[in-house]
């Protein structure tokens, strides 16, 4: 009898345990939901626009295979009962979705659907561990990153990914069944169409994922433990959002890592292995803290008095503050959908601690427009540069922005990408080109406040502004 494969978090053929177990089927029948009844956080603009792209992708992918993906919007626990009516299927399969907000719902319904008939089975998802498993020894999760990746790490080559499957057997009447067309389900931007850079940066989908592996494999793994902070070379894998998507797994990841002929040192393995740890450790957080992206995990932070500041807020998103690595960070979100990971620290910091603004405003804005808006890494790495965190920096490490610049950015390439009105500022002063005298300023063709802001705070005042409020909730502990 024909079994169901039912796709989420998991948009590929490859290392997909769900979609290997139907492939020992009769035959079988890919579905994607559009899910209306749940309750987790929407996606964000970026991540819809991305999800678009991919499903396309997968569904092509599919169908050169030898099925058509179904798709449908509603309640999964209706529409599935519904679909193995309508076809006799015996099975449901699905990879696991860590999000808590998923993951009782899908508890809830493989009990629902359970029966003499019907065997709904769920097979492990987007991660190298079960987060849900892992205890220190006192019985607890783990709260800081060291520890818990000495736990995990001589595991992680455990579970070798599986091949995709050559082709698919499709269930006979599955083109007699319902389905939506992606085109109406309204994940792509209209009006305006602000997807340009995304479309010029990025290949949505598995086939674009594993060419970007391969790339960065070959060209940039050497060398990734030193150049892997400087903004301005292209020096990251930039897998994170086919990550997010799943799009490639951690594990193919891994072993692709592994098995490459690269001369990249021990260290640019190394330090690779363990930032994809980190998300791993992020999940591992949000798995135990379901309200990492509302709840201050640090209860101090509770009455901070961060300030209501608007007019502050759109001058840090629209990268208009007059600090031109924030402003770069900022455009270069919303124009490619990504950031550059040392860029998305110096610009949380500075929200929350030159601003003073809730990091849960900066968590929002970025979860609307990072095409990696990842629940887990998303909060989990606010609430550390805020330093309300589990394992946080502290609150009194406040970056500096001219000095941050200076010193990842040192001779202004990546300002200079992404503030096109500083493109011509010599690199002495293209951190902190108020500083810069009349001439040069003039020669380059900057008009402080006028082509370009001047600060919108002090960075001295705002510091002392920042630190004397921690000291508030500090005292009050
Ligand atoms: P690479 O350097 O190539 O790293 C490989 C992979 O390791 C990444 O794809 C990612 O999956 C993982 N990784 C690397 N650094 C981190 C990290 N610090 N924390 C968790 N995982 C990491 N990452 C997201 O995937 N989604 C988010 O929503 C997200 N929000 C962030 C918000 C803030 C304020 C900060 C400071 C960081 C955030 N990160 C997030 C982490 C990190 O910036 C990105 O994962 C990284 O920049 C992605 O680029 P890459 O794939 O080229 O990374």
């Amino acid at each position: 009898s024909p079994a169901i494969v039912w796709f989420r978090g998991d948009l590929r053929l490859s290392d997909n345990e769900a979609l290997a177990a139907a492939c020992s089927h009769a035959s079988l029948i890919p579905v994607y939901i559009r899910e209306t009844s749940c309750s987790a956080r929407p996606l964000g603009a970026a991540r819809q626009w991305w999800l678009h792209h991919s499903l396309a992708r997968l569904a092509s992918d599919l169908e050169n295979r030898g099925t058509p993906l179904v798709l449908l919007t509603g309640k999964p626990a209706e529409l599935i009962p519904q679909l193995v009516k309508a076809t006799g299927a015996s099975t449901v399969y699905w990879n696991r979705r860590y999000d808590p907000a998923f993951s009782d719902a899908d508890a809830a319904l493989k009990a629902e659907l359970q029966s003499d008939e019907l065997v709904a089975e769920s097979f492990p998802g987007q991660l190298l561990h079960e987060p849900t498993r892992l205890r220190t020894g006192s019985g607890t999760y783990y709260k800081v990153y060291s520890p818990f990746w000495r736990a995990i790490e001589s595991g992680i080559e455990n579970r070798p990914p599986l091949d995709a499957p050559e082709s698919l057997k499709a269930f006979p009447g599955i083109s007699r069944l319902e389905s939506e067309n992606l085109e109406d389900w309204g994940l792509l931007p209209t009006k305006p169409d602000w997807s340009g850079g995304l479309r010029e940066t990025w290949t949505p989908g598995e086939a674009g994922a594993r060419q970007r592996l391969a790339d960065f494999l070959e060209d940039r793994l050497k060398g990734y433990s030193e150049r892997r902070d400087i903004p301005g070379v292209d020096a990251t894998s930039g897998l994170s959002p086919h990550l997010a998507n799943g799009e490639i797994s951690p594990a193919q990841i891994i072993e692709a890592m592994r098995d490459a002929d690269t001369s990249a040192s021990s260290d640019d393995r190394t330090t690779f292995r363990k930032e994809v740890g980190w998300r791993e450790f992020s999940w591992h957080l949000l798995v135990n803290q379901p309200e990492l992206a509302k709840k201050n995990h640090n209860s101090k932070f509770d009455d901070f008095p961060w300030l209501n500041d608007d007019e502050a807020l759109v001058a840090w998103q629209k990268g208009q503050t007059g600090y031109p690595i924030v402003d770069a960070g900022m455009r270069q979100l919303w124009q490619t959908g990504w950031m550059h990971n040392r860029i998305r620290m110096v610009v949380a910091s500075f929200l929350t601690k030159h601003l003073m603004i809730d990091w849960r405003k900066g968590e929002e804005w970025f979860w609307d427009t990072l095409v990696d808006a990842d629940a887990a890494s998303n909060a989990a790495s606010w609430q550390w540069v805020a330093g309300s965190g589990a394992d946080a920096a502290p609150y009194f490490r406040i970056f500096n922005p001219v000095l941050q610049g200076e010193k990842f950015d040192p001779q202004g390439d990546y300002v200079r990408r992404f503030v096109p009105e500083l493109e011509k500022m010599p690199a002495k002063f293209i951190h902190k080109p108020w500083s810069a005298p009349d001439k040069v300023l003039k020669t380059a063709g900057v008009s402080l406040g006028d082509t370009y802001p001047t600060p919108i705070v002090d960075h001295k005042r705002a510091r002392e502004r920042a630190l004397d409020a921690y000291k508030q909730i500090k005292d009050a502990a």
